[in-house]
């Protein structure tokens, strides 16, 4: 792959490769649109094997975060960060710090938060290099964990889709298969189970296979879960789980969850389709964590104003269901086009001010 065709391919505005020998550090930071305002994305500590892997994976997660952001009607761009590392073997303060001065770099055009294999004490750590950090803990002057409200919209796009199923949006006595048990399946889950869903869960980490048989669950080995029978297919681990070895397995009526890039390639939203499975896009779904942090960015730390605006995604779940419906397009095409056409508007807008 060459670096620059794959910047290109999408238009990202940048992307930024920091190497620091001294922790060890090889990360990528990369920065998709900012016509919205600054660029906004978690950083993810994962153990990749190639680096084409990790660069591709850093674009598309920023670019999803732009349509994120954008189809939320927040004030922020698309970015996303990206270390090279086991987060359970290879996580230090070093590390960190340094991933702290490469946003920093920046000046405010990034601005990192919480993703894949980090806790809020390791942006405390972030934050001691660089400002432009979100969702630390309250204690420290953020908005704390955003996986909590994430979950909470995770449950808000299930339930807007148990509607158009099944004519109700209640989710008593659904069972819901969830791959990925961390930060974002276990505030889901919490939901789910106060509402009744059984739930069956496959995670690769024993750890957290234990906290979900602690919570009534029942698990199975990670490769099993795309054949469980179910109502609801959950992805809440890495993307590119729904492909076209997965998609055929698949035994349930709607796919919803919190996991970011879920669609391997875009061609996989129509092949959801033809299987008349209802596909509850990932990035309006999951974005009750960017509406927490783009609330602390303007500085209204209101939880009650955050908790209401990711109540908001079971509408927003409706419109792009209905959009699809109307349009004749998959799921993941209404949202694309709903986030496009908020861009679209966004650039005229800034051209109209700059020619006068
Ligand atoms: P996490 O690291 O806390 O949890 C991920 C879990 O998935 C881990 O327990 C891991 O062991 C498991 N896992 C990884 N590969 C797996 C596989 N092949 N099969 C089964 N389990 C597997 O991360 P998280 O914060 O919960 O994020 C989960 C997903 O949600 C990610 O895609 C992330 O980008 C997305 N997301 C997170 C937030 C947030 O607020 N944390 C917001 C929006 C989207």
């Amino acid at each position: 792959m060459r670096i620059t065709e794959a910047v290109k391919r999408y238009s990202h505005e940048k992307l930024l490769i920091c190497n620091d020998e001294s922790s060890g550090l090889t990360a990528f930071i990369a920065i998709h649109d900012t016509t919205l305002g600054p660029a906004c994305g978690g950083v993810r500590i994962w153990p990749y094997e190639r680096e084409e892997d990790a660069i591709t994976d850093v674009l598309r997660l920023s670019r999803a975060m732009t349509y994120k952001s954008a189809a939320a009607g927040l004030s922020l761009g698309g970015g996303k960060g990206l270390i090279m590392a086991d987060s359970h073997t290879e996580k230090t303060d070093r590390l960190l710090r340094a991933f702290g001065r490469c946003v920093e770099s920046l000046g405010g055009r990034y601005v990192t938060t919480e993703d894949v294999g980090m806790k809020p004490e390791d942006l405390i750590v972030i934050a001691e290099e660089t400002r432009h950090v979100v969702g630390l803990p309250t204690s420290h002057g953020g908005s704390g964990d955003t996986s909590p409200l994430t979950g909470l919209g995770v449950y808000m796009g299930m339930k807007a889709a148990a509607k158009s199923v099944w004519g109700s949006d209640s989710l008593e006595g659904r069972t819901v298969a969830m791959q990925g048990f961390g930060n974002v399946g276990t505030q889901t889950a919490h939901y789910l189970v106060k509402e009744g869903a059984k739930l069956i869960v496959a995670d690769i980490y024993q750890q957290s296979r234990d906290k979900a048989l602690s919570i009534g669950a029942s698990v199975v080995a990670p490769d099993d879960i795309y054949d469980v029978d179910c109502d609801i297919f959950s992805p809440c681990a890495l993307g590119g789980t729904l492909n076209d070895e997965t998609i055929p397995r698949l035994r349930s009526s709607i796919v919803a969850g919190g996991a970011n890039n879920q669609l391997l390639e875009e061609k996989h939203g129509e092949a959801l389709r033809k299987r008349g499975i209802l596909y509850a896009p990932d990035y309006i779904i999951n974005a009750g964590g960017i509406i927490q942090v783009a609330c602390e960015i303007e500085g209204i730390c209101d939880p009650r104003k955050s908790k209401e605006m990711t109540e908001r995604i079971f509408d927003t779940t409706e419109r792009v269901i209905k959009m699809s419906i109307d349009e004749d397009l998959p799921t993941s095409a209404a949202a694309d086009r709903l986030a496009q056409r908020r861009l679209d508007a966004a650039r005229r807008q800034k051209s109209a001010v700059a020619a006068d």
